[in-house]
């Protein structure tokens, strides 16, 4: 067990959560990873990262879909580090189809991941949080979580729900110095994103630029991808002292995609 803080950050195997999780132990804090992935790579990361930043970082492989699987990853990160101060509710995935043709199983898989995964993480987290006076929860949200896309109906859906549970928690935390706040990422090119272009292409008969400028950024006025660094400062922005009364806030990093 170390002195240091402890942070936990679903879905870092890539994208956002790599480049979160990767800012925390840099930033000197013991890290659990989770997320899927090819065994050697994620190894290959976990010990890189661990030699970098001269910190612990282990590796969960908890499949988020499964409440049990969730309660369980909590408990063990809690016992690996002795604590755990930070967590992170990154894992998500996307699928686009008009409703109609809505794969009822997806529907089920999205739900699952992107909403009832941070109510199970957060309910098996915040005992030990309110009992140590300190606990800084982020939820990674999306633009979607405040306005709507066609054919993205049951991410959507999830989206404006974790904004729901993010203030909810803020509440019940706040006299335990606990806070609990979303960062709303505009699109950022990642896995999750780069997966969109080739369908989205075949479907418009667009070229990829055509994809990428006319659909992807047509809503983000900066016509620009937020990058993963800036998801990342922003999380080390939000469990600093200077956000200490920070709660219940949704931080939107869309490029002003939200202020149309
Ligand atoms: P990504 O595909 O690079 O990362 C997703 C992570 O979730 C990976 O580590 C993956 O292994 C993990 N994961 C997938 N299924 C899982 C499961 N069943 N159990 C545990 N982990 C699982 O995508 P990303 O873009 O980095 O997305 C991270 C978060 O950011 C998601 O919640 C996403 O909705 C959100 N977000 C992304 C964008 C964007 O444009 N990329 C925009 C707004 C919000």
């Amino acid at each position: 067990m170390s002195a240091r803080k402890a942070a936990l950050v679903t879905g870092s195997t890539s994208g956002i959560g790599l480049a979160v999780a990767t800012a925390f132990a840099k930033a000197g804090m013991d890290v659990t990873l989770n997320g899927l992935g090819d065994a050697a790579e994620i190894e290959r990361i976990r010990s890189g990262l661990e030699r970098e930043a001269g910190v612990s970082v282990r590796y969960d492989g908890a499949n988020l879909m499964k409440a049990d699987a969730c309660a369980g990853m909590v408990e063990n990160a809690i016992a690996a580090h002795g604590r755990l101060d930070v967590l992170v509710n990154n894992a998500g995935i996307q699928f686009v189809s008009p409703i109609e043709d809505f794969p009822v199983e997806k529907y089920d898989a999205i739900i699952a991941l992107n909403l009832s995964a941070v109510f199970h993480t957060i309910r098996a987290a915040m005992r030990s949080m309110k009992a140590q006076r300190y606990g800084r929860i982020i939820n990674i949200a999306s633009a979607h979580a405040h306005v709507a896309s066609p054919f993205k109906s049951a991410y959507v859906a999830a989206k404006h729900g974790v904004l729901g549970i993010t203030k909810t928690v803020a509440l019940e935390g706040a006299t335990f110095n606990v806070r609990c706040n979303a960062i709303s990422p505009g699109y950022v090119l990642t896995s999750l994103v780069e997966n969109q272009i080739p369908d989205t292409m075949k479907a418009r008969g667009l070229t990829r630029e055509q994809v990428i400028n006319d659909v992807l950024l047509a809503a983000q006025p900066t016509k620009e991808f937020v990058k993963v660094e800036d998801v990342a400062g922003a999380a080390l922005f939000l469990i600093s002292p200077a956000a200490d009364q920070i709660n219940g806030a949704a931080l939107n990093m869309d490029g002003g995609w939200t202020a149309q």
